[in-house]
């Protein structure tokens, strides 16, 4: 795993050496910088030579200029190495999403995705950054500092030494500490931030049942909670934050008194007491860094291992390695003998065989949950058949590719999702490449033009998220539009009209049959009088496919549609 992480490096192999060398030259000039003082001190002070004091003085501060600019170049190359392999890995992780199969989405859940694309990618980005230079620099600091002090003299280097577990046990528990209080406090924002989306995009049912001071009162609580935690984190911090500068400034009052007391003895020089107290911060200071690196590499690797769980899951839909590509089917379509399950135990359609003829329009209906969607979704290869075949113009669609395959088939829903955008955006969903006047042509076919002009903005209208702004029958009117300008050879109509009132669903209707003119068309309806013109119906049950005929055949025959149909035509009728 730790090799597949630092695969993500490769690109960006430049950034990386160019920050880790800076980097290392920082940490050499600090572990030098007490040295020059010592040096300053014990040779030049008594030499008493001012214009050489000056000029190691000028010399000494170009060394900080440079480690200086050298800091910055740390700070931010670090940072952009590490933003880079993150947005490198949001965008192999978002085309992954995107290619997934339907199965994967049904058993997915959105927020899981979601938290792994902004989450886990934060921390492993912060990982990438610090893990591998910072654990470099923290052992080298130390480990120098440590044998320069012992060269200077080892009685002080090893009283310093002793206190070293002694932080090192400091810092991590307040470490542990810090981070429990800051994961609650991650819990209570997104509580938080729960009850926000819910009240604002809900805010319509909240108003209608007048329940506004209910939502407040929810949410005074929730961010009640949240500042408690935060309060709590912030304390933690502080007592960090103290506690860490009092045994440090401990320590180092330690090295002076006894280090004064080696001086006055004549075993330290009075440079090498300075130098001494300095390092004793050298040393210090990567203990800080170690043990956040002690809780960012779990923290880090986690969410990397999440990440490649999901990267590394194979869309059950593949594309065979000779997939043939297929441009202007004609639209025959056949069931030969398929079985078809989402799960193993429950299975779902057995021995289906029918066929449609290219330009025909075969409606299915049957109760609710029979499989009519499910046949349906099988053509298109969103999901594949557990047995027999499915053959469009004779060939298998699992021998297409995928993509050619779903460029031939247009499909009307229920429910319609559009995005958030203009009205032009939306139907040129269905061409990305589609000129104005195809726009124009595709509105003006689905009918959609006169609503289009009442818009106050015409074409470039928003029609707000989830195309809110529009009523139902005019969402369903810019769907048909779109596929109007797909212009696929192959139509499946599901329930298009079924959420819509008699009257609209009438006038939809009109632009329906347009659409499937001259077009394979398979229709599920649930109100019949929309299937009186097809040219034939296909009853299916959780038996299968009972009847097939055409809708005066089959009232004749007096079977299941026939009982159907008096069912619906005598409600209607009362
Ligand atoms: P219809 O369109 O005829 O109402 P469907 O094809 O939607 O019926 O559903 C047929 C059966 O398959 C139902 O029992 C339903 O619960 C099940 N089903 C539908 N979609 C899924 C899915 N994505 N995952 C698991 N089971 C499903
Ligand atoms: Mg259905």
């Amino acid at each position: 795993m730790i090799r597949k992480f630092f695969s993500y490096y490769k690109p960006h192999k430049r950034l990386f050496m160019i920050d880790f060398f800076s980097a290392i030259i920082v940490a050499a000039l600090e572990l030098v910088f007490p040295i020059a003082v010592q040096r300053f001190v014990d040779d030049l002070l008594k030499s008493g030579n001012w214009d050489l004091i000056v000029t190691v003085s000028i010399l000494l501060l170009a060394v900080y200029l440079l480690s200086t600019f050298l800091q910055y170049v740390v700070s931010y190359l670090g940072h952009k190495l590490g933003i880079n392999i993150e947005t490198d890995m949001r965008e192999e992780l978002f085309t992954h999403v995107q290619r997934q199969s339907f199965g994967f989405f049904d058993n997915t859940k959105t927020g899981h995705i979601m938290s792994r694309i902004t989450n886990d990618l934060f921390d492993i980005g912060e990982l990438a950054h610090h893990g591998p230079e910072d654990a470099f620099i923290a052992v080298m600091t130390f480990t120098g500092a440590f044998w320069i002090m012992f060269f200077i003299n080892p009685t002080l280097a090893l009283i310093a030494l002793i206190m070293v577990p002694l932080l090192i046990a400091l810092v991590t528990y307040c470490n542990i500490a810090m981070n429990r209080a800051w994961r609650n406090m991650y819990g209570k924002i997104a509580d938080v931030n729960a009850r926000v989306e819910d009240a604002v995009s809900g805010v319509r049912v909240v108003q209608s049942f007048t329940n506004e001071e209910f939502e407040i009162n929810r949410f005074q609580k929730d961010n009640g909670l949240f500042r408690k935690a935060k309060l709590v984190a912030y304390r933690v911090m502080a007592w960090t934050h103290s506690s860490i500068y009092m045994m440090t400034r401990l320590l180092t009052l330690l090295v002076l008194v006894v280090g004064s007391y080696l001086t006055i003895n004549g075993d330290l020089t009075h440079g090498e007491l300075i130098s001494f107290v300095l390092y004793t911060n050298v040393l210090i200071k990567p203990i800080d860094k170690i043990s956040a690196l002690l809780e960012l590499y779990p923290k880090g690797m986690a969410g990397f291992k999440r990440f490649q769980d999901l990267i590394e899951e194979q869309p059950d839909i593949q594309d065979k390695p000779d997939a043939q590509p297929v441009n202007e089917l004609k639209g025959h379509v056949q069931f030969q003998d398929v079985d078809f399950s989402y799960d193993r135990y429950k299975s779902v359609l057995k021995h289906i065989n029918f066929e449609v003829e290219p330009g025909e329009t075969v409606a299915f209906v049957g109760p609710s949950g029979a499989g009519k969607t499910t046949i349906c979704s099988l053509i298109p290869r969103f999901y594949d058949v557990d047995k027999g075949s499915i053959m469009i113009d004779k060939m298998d669609v699992s021998d297409m590719t995928k993509h050619s395959l779903r460029s031939q088939i247009g499909i009307v829903q229920q429910d319609v999702f559009l995005f958030t955008g203009t009205v032009r955006e939306n139907i040129a969903y269905g061409k990305k490449d589609a000129t104005e006047a195809e726009i124009r042509d595709a509105a003006k076919r689905a009918h959609l033009d006169e609503v289009i002009a009442s818009l106050p903005q015409g074409y470039d209208t928003q029609i707000g998220e989830r195309g809110l702004k529009l009523s139902g029958g005019q969402k369903q009117r810019l769907a048909i539009a779109r596929v109007f300008l797909k212009n696929p050879p192959i139509l499946i109509l599901d329930e298009a009209t079924s959420a819509l009132d008699t009257q609209t669903e009438r006038i939809i209707q009109k632009s329906l049959n347009d659409l499937a003119e001259n077009r394979t068309t398979l229709v599920i309806a649930h109100r019949l009088a929309t299937i009186r013109d097809a040219d034939r119906v296909i009853v299916v049950t959780n038996e299968g496919i009972v009847e097939q005929g055409t809708y005066d055949e089959l009232i004749e025959a007096d079977g299941v549609f026939a009982k159907l149909h008096k069912i619906q035509f005598s409600l209607n009728g009362s």
